[in-house]
């Protein structure tokens, strides 16, 4: 939940910037071992955006994938949050290089009138 509001304080700067703009579609990056569960915060922020940044904001969320580089041999891999290892040489010897990011990377908006 304040993860969320603290989303709709970073729109609202925005939205400043822009008078008479009115939030239309608002995506984030969220990493899988970024500790967000989707579904839950899509609920937040319907629960909370009439408060806020209003009823007509939608909520786009890209889920990315989680990347290690290989402390052993150098290779990145594409990983499942279940099975964090090398794909080359299958070593756990990884460093995350990708997957728990929690960006806000675009607002849309509309005109107002
Ligand atoms: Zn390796």
């Amino acid at each position: 939940m304040s993860l969320c509001q603290s989303l709709f304080d970073v729109i609202a700067d925005y939205q400043l910037e822009r008078e008479e703009q009115i939030v239309k579609v608002v995506t984030i990056h969220v990493g899988p071992l970024s500790g967000v569960e989707p579904t839950l915060f899509v609920r937040a922020f319907n629960l909370l955006k009439g408060q806020t940044i209003g009823e007509q904001a939608v909520l786009r969320i890209d889920v990315s994938p989680i990347k290690v580089v290989c402390k052993l041999c150098g290779s990145e891999s594409e990983v499942s949050a279940n099975r964090i290892i090398c794909s080359q040489c299958g070593s756990w010897q990884t460093t995350l290089i990708e997957g728990d990011q929690f960006v806000l990377s675009r607002i849309e908006f509309m005109q107002s009138r």
